[in-house]
């Protein structure tokens, strides 16, 4: 690029994000928004906007809007903002001035005749009989075509070049089909539409995009494309730059799939926190930050091998570890009562907001006779190197003082619904206590002042790492991606957290001692609903 300015090919790099609006944006989008963006930005040049709505069928204004939040969300702001579908009168003249060279023609042959035609990758593709209609024949009917005298499929357009071409993609491509649908933006104006193969170069010529970069599959389109910006004397000549898509281990990622999650029932919409969707990835409390520092250290090569899922959390934790305020929660709630503390008394203990970040001060959190742990960690027979509660034993509460285990309460079932406990006032924290050491330290909220909470634990929704490989339900196909939907991906537990959280807003972050990174649900209504974003460490292993 940088030769192109010296050498004065361009004044002005532009690039473009092109998504079709058929779909919330996912993290393989976040990769090509980062990419032009920022090599537009790179070179003080431009990047537009622009929703390439060329195939009415599958596209809504629902989707238009949540790919501009989420564009700008990550962090990135266009210069123009531009829908393929104000062309159409352009793509239209531009397709009549192909005729006119002779270098396209209406076919009347079926799809699947078309097809047959094409010849395969060994083996020359056979021209159609209509190949050589002569041009005002053509004329005529394209214009009948667009005047609605055709059914779908009745009749295509196609672009004159080479059937014996050893790349397929030159075998005559259409470029017009019939479809009489509604369009999101142009209504019933139109009843037949460019295909991609010849609206995309012509999009990127008419804006002056100088760097039209899109994903390796489109390689061998890339002559395609050179031919239909020479041929339609398009005065501006985009060059086409391919890279290697995004894959992530059990993760699917294109549209169609996730659209399947949200249409089956698997997942609670386009934004639930289990989804690749940058709404689904905000609303688990991912960060813009990290989203980009993972794109960008993960890298621009060609290749396409999967990245492994465990690199997003560990850029959210970098990202989360100096800027949130610590905090603790108890998700599956033991009642303590502490006999031997003042019935009654409530005591405000000091606690660091970050200890890895001391700028963010303190907190106060309550102590009294009455707090919550964790049912896990009390075990009335534990095996050996279990620190923690047990009868007999004594344990260090986070913040506050040493507690040792005396008596636990059973329910008719044999359950544990209660422990009675002790503490020792010297051992409170802060005060440099070293009588005697204590190898487990659990976290705890106070009973009579915490707030409730729920708590939405994830797992992978995909349980194959190759997931995305996997093909849709071709005919007798074993299995397909949705065989693989993990059916235990979210659990939900109601517990408590400390009483100065009380005040929280959605999307607020905290690290929660021992559990990980949390976010608070922007649906939360009554209660507050947190997501773990990620554990403290991965533990998952499949
Ligand atoms: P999908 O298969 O998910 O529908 P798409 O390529 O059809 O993806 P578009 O809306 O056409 O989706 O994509 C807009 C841009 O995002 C394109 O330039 C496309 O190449 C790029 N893109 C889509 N998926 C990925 C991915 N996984 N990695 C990198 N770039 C991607
Ligand atoms: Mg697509």
């Amino acid at each position: 690029m940088i030769k192109d300015l010296e050498n004065g090919k361009h004044e002005k790099i532009v690039t473009r994000f092109p998504p079709e609006p058929n779909g919330y944006l996912h993290i393989g989008h976040a990769k090509s928004i980062i990419l032009n963006f920022g090599l537009a930005d790179d070179f003080n040049g431009l990047t537009n906007l622009r929703f390439d709505d060329t195939n009415p069928v599958k596209e809504d204004i629902e989707y238009v809007n949540s790919i501009k939040e989420d564009v700008k969300w990550l962090g990135f702001d266009w210069d123009g903002l531009f829908f393929a579908s104000n062309y159409f009168e352009e793509m239209y003249s531009r397709a009549i001035l192909l005729i006119q060279k002779g270098l396209a023609y209406v076919d009347d042959l079926s799809a699947d005749e078309i097809r047959e035609y094409r010849g395969t990758l060994t083996a020359p593709g056979k021209e159609s009989p209509y190949r050589n209609r002569p041009i005002e024949e053509n004329l005529e009917l394209f214009e009948q075509m667009r005047n609605g005298n055709f059914g779908n499929g009745e009749k295509v357009l196609r672009a004159k070049i080479d059937m014996s071409s050893p790349n397929i993609n030159l075998r005559d491509p259409i470029i017009y089909r019939i479809s009489h649908t509604t369009h999101h933006n142009t209504g019933d104006k139109w009843c037949i539409y460019p295909m991609y193969a010849f609206a995309h170069p012509l999009e990127d010529a008419i804006e002056g995009v100088t760097h039209s970069i899109c994903t390796i599959e489109f390689e061998d389109q890339r002559p395609l494309y050179n031919w239909i910006v020479e041929n339609c004397d398009m005065k501006s000549q985009p060059q086409q730059i391919e890279f290697g898509r995004l894959n992530i281990t059990n993760t699917v990622m294109s549209k169609r799939k996730l659209k399947k999650l949200v249409e089956e029932g698997f997942v609670d919409g386009w934004d639930d926190p289990r989804m690749p969707t940058i709404s689904g990835m905000r609303r688990r409390g991912f960060t813009p930050e990290s989203i980009r520092s993972f794109v960008i250290e993960t890298g621009v090569s060609k290749g396409s091998g999967a990245v492994d899922s465990q690199m997003l959390e560990h850029f959210v934790r970098e990202d989360l570890k100096l800027k949130v305020p610590r905090t603790m929660g108890v998700i599956k709630p033991l009642k303590v009562v502490i006999t031997n503390y003042p019935e009654g008394q409530i005591e405000w203990l000091d606690a660091e907001v970050n200890p890895e970040n001391p700028e963010m001060g303190m907190r106060k959190i309550p102590f009294s006779r009455e707090i919550y742990i964790e049912q896990d960690d009390f075990m009335e027979n534990p095996p050996k190197k279990y620190f923690r509660l047990f009868p007999g034993n004594e344990v260090r509460l986070k913040n506050a003082y040493f507690i040792k285990c005396e008596e636990f309460l059973t329910d008719e079932k044999g359950e544990v619904i209660e422990l009675h406990c002790t503490y020792d006032p010297e051992t409170k924290s802060g005060t440099g206590f070293t009588g005697r050491k204590v190898k487990g330290t659990i976290h705890w909220v106070e009973a009579t002042n915490s707030v409730p909470a729920e708590f939405r634990l994830y797992e992978p929704l995909i349980l194959d790492e190759t997931a995305e490989e996997i093909e849709e339900e071709t005919e007798g196909a074993e299995k397909t991606f949705l065989d693989h939907v993990n059916p235990n991906s979210l659990e939900i537990l109601q517990g408590f957290i400390e009483p100065n959280m009380a005040e929280v807003q959605a999307q607020d972050k905290f690290q929660f001692f021992r559990h990980g990174y949390f976010n608070v649900d922007p649906k939360s209504t009554d209660k507050f609903i947190f997501n773990r974003i990620v554990s403290l460490k991965s533990s998952f292993k499949i």
